[in-house]
């Protein structure tokens, strides 16, 4: 690995006479880790757990992820295991019945589908993307984690300025210089300067800055990076301390779990622990910027909801259905006047689960409402997939049912939904989204389950 002269001789003051085994580490593989969802699989796989968050386990080798369809079902996400460090600043910091959560840098998603199960259906998780063309995959994995208490809006971080004191807790994983991905990603490696770090710096101030008054009094700042130098971490934990009124808080860490702190930030070096390089520091905010006035939500009276959808959640009496063109949301009742706020104030791509979309006099039931923790289980017909037939499902490609009931089917492999076919008896109609099908061709050989 060509590292940066610059960037040994920085790191080298950081770590001392430890420099050399970090530099090894690096020449050493990944790890390769993941993330359960709570909410759809409730067994303990049995692998290495990720000692930091109770939903994290390593993989002994990479598979290919494409080849399982619970990968695409939602089942678990792929993640890098430092950045699951987010629990611990969740679990012991957030203190708040109905939480109202951002995600302000949030695709592909990784952090926010973890905010999700951390949060359980309760409270509001607004995840956020500023650029366009990132907040697709975000807005997809977000679907297919399944959480109805999910916002997903596409907005600059001084977008929110009116929201003043709404959330009770902000995630800024601030867009980097990207030192602690070199393993992982070596363009990371290209790209660094220490002109780019100044550049990284003053940006994550600006962002910090512009979100702050978002932020309830005694509201919480998750700050992150995946980087280990001062200037992005320390310096920017000191600043925001110095110059917003916040407070560093401290957690309570085993210490053979080989995290660093300097008493403002906590760090992840792939010579201590099994991950990738990372910081995170958590701060309380102490004055107030006053708060949003919230009003009423408006229902859209004038569209008849189809009285079908009721019967295809679970609890429909705990939600509002909304119609959005020729399409229907369910979104929790409780939620009603923040979704209203953030829609009078932001580009929301999609607030709760999309049930359905109505074509002629019928309701056709989506991908989303499959994929979500609201379906109601005896809603539909259930058809339970070969590997075979999921990956074709998966593909887009028509499948047969021959045992099924003609009408609509729910597809699943092991149990778990991936979507609905409309079953002709001659042949099953797939309505698997476009934009999410797999394109690589079918490999039984390359499918390793480690999920049963
Ligand atoms: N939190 C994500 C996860 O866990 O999957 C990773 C986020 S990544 C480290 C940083 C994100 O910030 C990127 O998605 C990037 O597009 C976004 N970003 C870039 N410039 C930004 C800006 N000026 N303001 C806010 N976000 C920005």
């Amino acid at each position: 690995m060509n590292l940066p002269e610059q960037f040994r001789e920085r790191t080298r003051v950081i770590l001392g006479e430890e420099y050399d085994s970090f530099e090894q580490a690096l020449m050493s593989d990944s790890p390769v880790s993941i993330r359960v969802n709570g909410a759809k699989c409730q067994q303990n796989p049995s692998l290495e757990r990720v000692p930091w968050s109770s939903v994290g386990y390593y993989l002994n080798s990479r598979p290919l992820f494409t080849m399982d369809p619970l990968f695409h079902g939602g089942v678990y996400y792929v993640q890098e295991a430092s950045s699951m460090f987010l629990e611990q600043a969740f679990r012991q910091h957030l203190h708040v019945d109905q939480p109202c959560v951002l995600d302000l840098c949030a695709a592909p998603g990784g952090k926010s589908t973890h905010l999700a199960s951390l949060m359980d259906g309760n409270g509001l998780l607004v995840s956020n993307e500023v650029i366009r063309a990132r907040v697709k995959i975000l807005a997809e994995n977000m679907t297919k984690w399944g959480a109805p208490n999910v916002v997903v809006t596409n907005n600059d971080p001084s977008d929110f300025t009116s929201l003043r004191g709404f959330f009770d807790m902000i995630v800024v994983d601030a867009p980097c210089s990207g030192e602690g991905m070199f393993r992982k990603d070596a363009e990371s490696i290209d790209e660094w300067s220490v002109d780019n770090v100044k550049l990284c710096c003053e940006r994550q101030r600006r962002i910090v800055a512009d979100i702050f008054p978002c932020l309830k009094e005694g509201g919480l700042l998750v700050y992150s990076t995946c980087t280990y130098n001062r200037e992005e971490d320390e310096d920017n934990v000191q600043w925001i301390v110095d110059e917003m009124g916040a407070e560093v808080l401290p957690l309570e860490l085993p210490d053979d779990w080989n995290i660093s702190s300097n008493g403002l930030g906590y760090h992840f070096f792939p010579h201590r622990t099994k991950g990738e390089g990372f910081f995170l520091a958590v701060l309380q905010k102490k004055g107030d910027d006053g708060s949003f006035r919230m009003k009423p939500a408006r229902g859209n009276a004038s569209t008849k909801i189809p009285t079908v959808l009721n019967d295809w959640i679970e609890s429909p009496s705990d939600f509002v259905i909304r119609s959005v063109g020729d399409a229907f949301y369910a979104v929790p009742k409780s939620l009603t006047m923040q979704i209203a706020a953030l829609e009078s104030e932001l580009h929301v791509l999609q607030a709760g689960v999309l049930l359905g979309r109505l074509k002629g006099k019928d309701v056709l039931p989506d991908t989303a409402l499959a994929l979500s923790d609201i379906l109601r289980a005896d809603a539909f017909e259930v058809a339970d997939l070969s590997w075979k037939d999921a990956i074709s499902f998966l593909k887009r490609e028509n499948i047969l049912l021959p045992n099924s009931a003609k009408g609509w089917v729910l597809v699943c492999f092991e149990g778990h939904p991936l979507g609905f076919v409309k079953n002709l008896g001659s042949r099953a109609n797939n309505t698997y989204p476009q934009e999410w099908h797999i394109r690589m061709a079918a490999d039984e050989s390359r499918y390793e389950p480690f999920i049963g």
